[in-house]
């Protein structure tokens, strides 16, 4: 669903992300760790053309993105492969920035309706259902702000499923979550990785990597330094590097 070959990333003079290279085939679950600044917001950022990257290929189910320009002066050149790829790659934040003003049903909705253009008789049912799966059909008629930070989070998920992409990308989804509320978040992202959704999570959390994962590459200053099946990968690390990342976040 998704490639990744030899991107290249810099702000100004820092380069960020030097030739990474990363394939999340359909069913695929691909964390990514790392230390903090290593790389993988800006990542993620890329994979779905928010930020762009000067050097490198991104394909979209084999389509790869056409660039105009080189370097620092190079953008993506179709606008309507740009929309195409970033709506089949729904991203989960952190911070689960939801719209306050709007009931969580809104927040489900919104998305498929303006920027997909679907009829609400359609739309609504399965906003409803997406709810129900992550566990919040109830809170429906909610605004964000009477939510849990997990149950917020879920409303976030399930917005994203409502796109209907192709993968999903999340940025460190249980990080804002005190232990308790994570699991409930942890325990949506394992049933979607039992169901065979493709996704990228970048996380913090190395159990929830081990646990959902198929495949787990840690960067370091902008480079895979090691990647490998969870099982192998974190029983068995071949760098110092990684040795050292993983007895830190123990
Ligand atoms: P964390 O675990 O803290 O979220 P990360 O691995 O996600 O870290 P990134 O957010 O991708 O790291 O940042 C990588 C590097 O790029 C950092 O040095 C950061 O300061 C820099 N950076 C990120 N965004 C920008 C930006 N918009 N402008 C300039 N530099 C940036
Ligand atoms: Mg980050």
């Amino acid at each position: 669903v998704i490639e990744i070959r030899d991107l290249h990333k810099s702000y100004g003079q820092l380069e960020v992300l030097k030739g990474v290279d990363i394939t999340a085939r359909k069913g695929d679950v691909v964390s990514l760790i790392g230390s903090s600044g290593s790389g993988k917001s800006t990542l993620l950022r890329c994979a779905n053309l928010l930020e762009d990257s000067q050097q490198g290929d991104i394909l979209f189910c084999g389509e790869p993105v056409s660039w105009k320009g080189t370097g620092a002066g190079r953008h993506p050149s179709d606008r309507k492969q740009v929309m195409r790829i970033r709506t089949n790659l729904s991203m989960v934040f952190q911070q689960f920035n939801l719209w306050a003003h709007m009931t969580i049903l809104q927040n489900v909705m919104e998305a498929p309706l303006t920027v997909l253009g679907r009829d609400r008789a359609e739309v609504e049912p399965a906003a409803r259902a997406y709810l129900d799966k992550v566990g919040i059909g109830d809170k429906a008629d909610a605004f964000p702000a009477q939510l849990s930070g997990g149950q917020q989070q879920r409303a976030a998920i399930a917005r994203a499923l409502c796109m209907e992409p192709k993968a999903l990308l999340f940025d460190e989804p249980t990080s804002a979550l005190d232990p308790e509320l994570e699991q409930e978040v942890v325990r949506v992202i394992q049933a979607l990785a039992e169901e065979g959704r493709t996704m990228i999570l970048v996380t913090h959390d190395m159990k929830m990597a081990r646990d959902v994962s198929d495949h787990v590459v840690f960067l370091h200053q902008g480079r895979i330094e090691e990647q490998g099946a969870p099982a192998r990968l974190f029983t068995d690390p071949k760098t110092d590097r990684l040795r050292g990342f993983l007895s830190s976040t123990l």
